[in-house]
């Protein structure tokens, strides 16, 4: 009870809250793990404790995300971002078009990293509209000679997520899953690669997840560096070189809480709930909070809002921290009200961010 009641109630986008369980077992895990006098950051990545490690966290999220057999799951570094420049490295050639669904931010810089491989282009855009909603699967455009379609599956920083994902026949299809993997869950074979930075609903930052159909390392380019290339890692089971091997530890021990909770259908069951009490905030507030995304587009994730001028918005954030609420602000790019409540984030927690909000609305309506 005494350590909930000095956990701050963090909203923050990434990194992100971890399970109070996970950190206490870490902690007392540290200097002694499971009886070899050394903590997991000292152990060889070629010992048989660490090899253990790294081996239940790739079965534990084969698991957890029902990933079929023909797939690899890679731990890489580099977060996210560099995934955006090994995927057209990887897959696309200079004369070939990759399709890109444009739905925010991070849709626009892995975009911009394809253009210096190859030929990308618009599969749709919600942009004219703030990215305010997913594309309906009857807009998305795309050849089947194309090297694959890309899209992002949740907008961290507009607070969009496709609700379910499209089957696209004779094209790869790729996706960004940095800010909701396991949050619920979807049908991997959709795809022919996905891909996370861990910071936001699997562990620390410094691991990257990707997890790719076999078939697709076959087609890949090889005249691209070693350490670039997703089968140098697939070939090695993730430790060609160093790993992140405490990010991974780490990695494993959030995927052990997910499991022990109930998995993926309670993880989402949590969240839907978690949501529901901020969008009710602001669906109740009579105007009073606007939600920036379509009903039907809105994320279970990351929640953005807005106030009706800058100066109450003002307002709002430093008596939200002054309450304790940490990381409620947009994204520097867009401004407003942003929370995010990815999987770690505690039920009381946005419980209460969302009877502060009642509350501010009843003393500045
Ligand atoms: C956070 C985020 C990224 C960037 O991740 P890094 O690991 O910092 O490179 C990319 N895409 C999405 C959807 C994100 O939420």
């Amino acid at each position: 009870m005494i350590d909930q009641l000095q956990r701050a109630y963090n909203f923050n986008a990434g990194p992100s809250a971890l399970p109070l369980d996970v950190l206490k077992k870490a902690q007392e895990e540290l200097v002694d793990f499971r009886g070899t006098g050394m903590s997991v950051m000292e152990l060889s990545h070629r010992s048989a404790a660490y090899e253990e490690v790294h081996n239940q966290a790739i079965a534990l999220l084969k698991e957890l995300l029902s990933i079929p057999d023909n797939y690899e799951v890679l731990f890489l570094q580099g977060g996210a971002s560099l995934q955006f420049s090994m995927i057209p490295m990887n897959f696309l050639k200079p004369e070939q078009k990759a399709a890109y669904v444009m739905t925010g931010s991070w849709s626009e810089k892995a975009f911009a990293e394809a253009k210096l491989f190859g030929n990308p282009y618009h599969s749709a855009s919600t942009k004219d509209g703030q990215y305010r909603q997913i594309p309906k699967f009857e807009e998305l455009q795309y050849n089947t000679d194309d090297a694959y379609v890309h899209l992002t599956s949740n907008n961290t920083i507009y607070g969009t997520q496709w609700k379910d994902f499209p089957v696209i026949e004779g094209v790869p299809l790729i996706g960004d899953m940095s800010s909701d993997i396991l949050s619920r869950p979807f049908d991997v074979s959709k795809f022919a690669l996905i891909y996370a930075g861990a910071q936001k609903n699997l562990g620390p930052s410094g691991v990257t997840v990707a997890i790719i159909r076999k078939d697709l390392l076959e087609k890949a380019n090889t005249n691209i560096p070693t350490m670039l290339k997703y089968s140098t890692h697939a070939k090695n089971n993730s430790l060609y070189n160093t790993p992140p091997t405490f990010g991974i530890y780490m990695l494993g021990e959030v995927l052990n809480w997910v499991k022990g909770l109930g998995g993926i259908h309670e993880i989402t069951k949590r969240n839907e709930e978690k949501a529901k009490l901020i969008y009710d905030a602001i669906d109740l507030s009579n105007g009073f909070y606007n939600g920036h995304a379509e009903k039907d587009s809105r994320s279970l994730m990351n929640i953005t809002f807005r106030l009706k001028d800058e100066e109450l918005e003002k307002k709002f954030l430093a008596e939200a921290k002054k309450e304790g609420f940490i990381g409620v602000n947009g994204h520097r790019s867009v401004g407003g009200c942003r929370a995010s409540t990815y999987n770690a984030v505690p039920y009381e927690t946005c419980k209460a961010f969302s009877e502060f909000m009642v509350q501010f609305q009843q003393t500045n309506g």
